[in-house]
């Protein structure tokens, strides 16, 4: 599996899994946690979720696919935005811990900007780590101007990630973030590398898809993965899917293929306003 390196020196897979909506029908929850231990099996180690997805469902979910694998894994989980607080970080991450059946959660991420002061939020993310309850810490969904500002908060320059909404269709973070987040050695998560399954069928991917007598899901992520230090969490609820996206790591996009993408979906030629799903 190929690797990139957070700022502490720690390697992480480039191909994760996603786990948003998972956990949350009885009927899909076998084959979500087969996808999962799948996913593990074929390397894609890294495995992100939230507070947020399904209420807690996804984290539980997460805990039972990981028993007795708990040490091969890297777990992501995120706070919500309103338990930011010094203390509702503290608890939330506690609540997360348990859901998780976990002692130690390996990044924790604001999972977007809220009210709460980011010293305050980085404050309890240092309290975290001094007691082992999280390893690394980090942010989701900030652009330029919330980088600079977390940078500039007392200890905020030690984020470990940005989780941003990156695919073929929203690449707006090509102009800006993503160029300051390779100039701060900072990695980024690529949250819906798939757009939710929206772009499968678009022409220009179904094209280089059969140049490569590839899938065009292992195309979308293989574009994301162009980048050496992003990480891409696909969510796929199926042991099939899963080891279809494994496969984007061996494909690899020459200049036609890139030429291609770029005229059926344009880069950025100025600032967009960093979206979010
Ligand atoms: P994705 O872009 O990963 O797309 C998921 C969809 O693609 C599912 O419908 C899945 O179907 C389908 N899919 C997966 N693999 C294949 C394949 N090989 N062929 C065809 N279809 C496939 O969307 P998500 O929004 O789930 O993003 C991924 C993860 O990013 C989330 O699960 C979550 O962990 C994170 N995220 C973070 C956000 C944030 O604010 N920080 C916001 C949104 C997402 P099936 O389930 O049937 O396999």
């Amino acid at each position: 599996m190929r690797t990139t390196t957070l700022p502490s020196g720690e390697t992480v897979p480039v191909l994760g899994q996603g786990t948003w909506g998972m956990g949350e029908a009885p009927a899909r929850r076998q084959a979500e946690i087969e996808a999962l231990r799948a996913g593990l099996d074929l390397g894609m180690t890294l495995i992100d979720t939230a507070e947020m997805y399904g209420d807690g469902a996804a984290e539980e979910l997460v805990g039972e696919a990981l028993a007795g694998r708990r040490d091969e894994c890297f777990v992501v989980t995120k706070v919500y935005p309103h338990n930011a607080s010094r203390s509702g970080t503290i608890a939330a991450c506690e609540r997360s811990l348990r859901r998780l059946g976990t002692d130690r959660i390996d990044l924790y991420l604001l999972h977007w900007r809220g009210q709460v002061p980011l010293a305050e939020t980085v404050a309890a993310f240092e309290a975290l780590v001094r007691d082992g309850k999280i390893r690394h810490w980090g942010v989701s969904n900030f652009d330029v101007a919330d980088m600079e500002q977390l940078h500039k908060a007392p200890g905020g320059a030690a984020a470990a990630t940005n989780q941003v909404l990156y695919n073929l269709t929203r690449r707006g973070i090509e102009y800006d973030l993503l160029p300051w987040c390779a100039r701060k050695g900072l990695p980024l998560m690529a949250y819906s590398p798939l757009e939710q399954n929206r772009l499968l069928d678009d022409g220009g991917l179904a094209h280089v898809a059969a140049r490569h007598k590839a899938t065009p899901a292992q195309v979308a992520l293989a574009w994301v993965l162009r980048h050496e230090r992003l990480i891409a969490i696909p969510k796929a609820g199926s042991a099939a899917h899963v080891r279809d996206n494994r496969l984007a790591l061996d494909l690899r996009l020459d200049d036609e293929d890139l030429a291609v993408l770029d005229r059926a979906f344009s880069p950025p030629s100025r600032k967009m306003p960093l979206e979010m799903l």
